[in-house]
């Protein structure tokens, strides 16, 4: 059994899809979350879910892309709990869906920012908390994209894959603060930026791109993360592990 009693941690993006069921694991395990999203409302409101349900749970509002933030939500973390033991840099964008040669630049720009820079500016400010601690686990989400390319998405797939490289640097790095760090790949998942950028005919059509014939759901993302979170995953660290339904099988 996974348990997080006493421990506290940051999820980014945690508003809604994959980050949402991640902060609601985390917290039915015991944990105290912090529900990190752009909005405070729509934090908020998340985190009202997870109390309702009788968990522990914050909302905090910053842009994963702006360095204040990131320090913001740490401390943040520190002063309502103590301590930061974990961290999920989960937030991320789809940005313009467009060949390379005719890319909008500023989208391109946008997208390194939030899905690559976000997550090395998480660890940045996460890292000497958690170290303090004495240790801990970070999960940064990157994708099926992290390991193989798609049309359309240069600079998410570019991201995706700086992101199964930073999680390797990191671990390096930081192993001797006892402190592991993973990067996890989904596959399509059904989640509120799938559904934004696709009709029911695309869903059926990526669906059908994985061996199982179907889109994952957050819940498949969340319990492959807390597994690297927890105690279960201590000679982890440094790997990209798929939650693809076979995608990558291919
Ligand atoms: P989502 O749009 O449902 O949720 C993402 C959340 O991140 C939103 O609440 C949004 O407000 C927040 N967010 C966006 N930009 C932010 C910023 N700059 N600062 C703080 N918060 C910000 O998306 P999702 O599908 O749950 O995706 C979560 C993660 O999983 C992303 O990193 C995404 O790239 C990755 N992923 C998703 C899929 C998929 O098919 N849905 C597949 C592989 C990887």
């Amino acid at each position: 059994e996974i348990t997080f009693n006493g421990k506290t941690g940051i999820v980014t993006g945690a508003a809604s899809g994959i980050g949402k069921a991640i902060a609601a694991d985390y917290a039915s395990a015991g944990g105290t979350v912090i529900v990190a999203d752009l909005k405070q409302d729509a934090a908020d409101k998340a985190a009202a879910e997870i109390v309702a349900a009788g968990g522990k749970a914050f909302g905090f509002a910053g842009n994963v892309a702006n360095a204040d933030d990131a320090q913001r939500a740490v401390e943040f973390a520190v002063a309502q709990t103590g301590a930061l033991h974990h961290f999920v840099n989960n937030a991320g964008i789809g940005g313009a869906s467009a060949p390379v040669g005719a890319y909008p630049v500023d989208s391109w720009r946008s997208v390194i920012d939030v899905n690559l820079i976000g997550v090395f500016l998480g660890m940045r400010f996460a890292i000497p908390a958690i170290k303090a601690a004495g240790g801990g686990a970070i999960v940064n989400i990157a994708s099926v994209m992290g390991a193989v390319g798609i049309a359309n998405s240069s600079a998410y797939v570019a991201a995706k894959h700086g992101v199964v490289g930073l999680t390797k640097s990191a671990a390096l790095e930081h192993a001797v603060d006892n402190i592991r760090v993973n990067s996890v790949g989904p596959g399509f998942i059904q989640t509120p930026l799938l559904d934004a950028n696709s009709d029911d005919a695309t869903r059926t059509f990526l669906g059908s791109q994985h061996a199982l014939n179907r889109l994952g759901q957050p819940e498949e993302v969340a319990a492959l993360t807390l597994f690297l979170l927890s105690d279960h995953a201590s000679f982890i660290t440094g790997s990209y592990h798929l939650v693809d339904g076979g995608y990558t099988a291919k």
